[in-house]
């Protein structure tokens, strides 16, 4: 098992490069300007410390902008940025460059990570993970060239490489994750000596509204009620998808919102060399006492819900009375992406987002809902007026649809984008996804949040689905064939009904 852990897993945990405060002697100083994603323009000028890169030891020249320290308005102590690109090419991954949904996609070894400008999380093989600090991936512009930055802890902890620095030369010493060998009898991820041993599984059913913690061992815990909050540390355990990062697993349950992993060494005072901590997150109202029991036996740890509370009888579901608006991406001047198909007849994204969008209009009228579209014809548009039609018909909810692009033809999937923090946004989002992947058979990418224009100025829970990638031509051809343009409609009604059917 531990030889089959990916890269990411495997090397999550090496040791991470601590930048000195401001005050380190010899940095040469820089001008760069940093892209503001929520503005959508570059800041002021501003000047910064460059720090100099190796790999295993030979210099990494930047072709675009070197790596700098970035300060925090008001404070002494920065952070080291760097190029994604050099340092993912550096360390043997392919980088793409998705313009429109400003994503970087990073793919090594199998892996998929997708960074979402100006979000603090990236999408890890469809699952979603904080960056280091918080800090989102960003433009930043030096001497007319620009390149998108990464935090320096980053690259340690997603990309498996080795960070050192060395004060004296102003020099992040990267060295490449070393190839997988034979794993050591005391594997450092691992259980040390004095540990109890690994958790081999973290389950929740969904029907029987049980968690199941399960271990190669008989698990000690301790339990924590945090009050809206349930803390189980696992003493003496090590699970090994929880090493170096915070898991999250989302739940089915009206008891628990979701459950946070963290895998602690021996910071908590238990006496043991790691502990694993598992936080669920209780829906308001839950509380340990009243609608949790924590069970123990053989090797596992079992938290079911005792008692839910009654939930209050929804009153059923009057689709007349809601409007869905519907925003087919791009029209008339704005073409959106633009590719060859298989006979060389370009496809623009706007062709193929109205018949869609028209699609989708038609089965939710067939269902009773009202809808509203912000173009009918290949008409020109502004984001800003596309918001603003989706406001003014006091709309339940929000759709857009547009197709995707980036610099490679091999790389397809769908994505379904919410507006950062909107929680509404992000269940319509979940909902959505499943039931196009679910409809279409295509490859589901997840659900980030993205500050986008139409997401952010619409007033009630808003996705935007990117329902394939024209630049893959199997999923360009799929795109153009109006049997699968109407299996993404459906599947966009079947997962606005889903989120409309679980309101709470
Ligand atoms: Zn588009």
């Amino acid at each position: 098992m531990k030889r089959h852990l990916t890269w990411i897993l495997l090397l999550l945990t090496l040791l991470v490069g601590v930048l000195p405060g401001a005050a380190a002697a010899g940095m040469e100083k820089m001008t760069v300007t940093f892209y503001d994603e929520v503005s959508q323009s570059y800041g002021q000028p501003t000047v910064t410390d460059r720090i100099n890169l190796t790999l295993d030891g030979a210099p990494l020249t930047p072709v675009d902008v070197p790596a700098l320290v970035q300060y925090p308005a008001g404070s002494q102590n920065g952070r080291t940025l760097v190029p994604v690109r050099l340092i993912s090419e550096a360390l043997e991954a392919t980088v793409t460059w998705v313009p429109e949904t400003r994503q970087v996609v990073i793919l090594r070894e199998g892996s998929t990570i997708v960074l979402t400008l100006g979000s603090a999380s990236a999408l890890v093989d469809g699952k979603q993970v904080q960056l280091p600090d918080g800090i989102p991936a960003g433009v930043v512009k030096w001497e007319g060239k620009e390149s998108t930055m990464v935090p320096l802890r980053f690259v340690s902890e997603q990309l498996g490489a080795q960070v050192e620095w060395q004060g004296d030369t102003a020099t992040a010493a990267i060295t490449s994750p070393k190839e997988e060998k034979p794993q050591p009898p005391t594997d450092p991820t691992g259980p040390e000596e004095g540990d109890l041993g690994w958790i081999t599984g973290l389950d929740f059913d969904k029907t029987t509204q049980t968690f199941t913690v399960t271990a190669d061992h008989t698990p000690q815990y301790r339990i924590l009620d945090l009050g809206d909050r349930l803390a189980i540390d696992l003493l003496g355990a090590v699970y090994a998808p929880a090493v170096g990062r915070d898991l999250i697993l989302s739940v089915e349950s009206d008891a628990i919102e979701q459950i946070r992993c963290s895998q602690h060494g021996d910071d908590l005072g238990y006496g043991y060399p790691h502990t694993l901590r598992l936080v669920l997150d209780l829906v308001p109202g839950i509380t340990y006492a009243q609608n949790l029991s924590v069970s123990a036996g053989g090797n596992q740890v079992r938290v079911s819900v005792s008692e839910v509370p009654e939930q209050p009888e929804l009153p059923p579901l009057e689709p007349g009375k809601i409007t869905i608006a519907i925003d087919p991406g791009h029209g008339g001047n704005q073409p959106g992406a633009v590719y060859p198909d298989a006979n060389g007849n370009d496809v623009k994204e706007k062709d193929l987002t109205l018949p869609m969008s028209l699609m989708l209009a038609e089965i939710l009228e067939d269902r009773g809902y009202n809808v509203v579209l912000t173009r009918t014809g290949d008409d020109s548009v502004s984001l800003a007026d596309r918001a603003k039609m989706a406001n003014a018909a006091d709309a339940e909810l929000f759709v857009s649809i547009h197709c995707n692009a980036l610099d490679r033809n091999d790389y397809e999937g769908i994505f379904t984008y919410y507006y950062p923090n909107s929680t509404k946004g992000a269940a319509l989002a979940q909902q959505v996804q499943e039931e196009v992947v679910a409809a279409t058979g295509g490859i589901g990418r997840g659900t980030p949040s993205a500050n986008f224009q139409v997401l952010r100025e619409t007033t009630m829970p808003a996705v935007l689905v990117e329902t394939g990638f024209m630049t893959h031509p199997g999923e360009l051809a799929r795109l153009c064939d109006p049997t699968y343009q109407q299996k993404i409609a459906l599947g966009i009604a079947n997962g606005i009904d889903a989120y409309l059917n679980n309101r709470t």
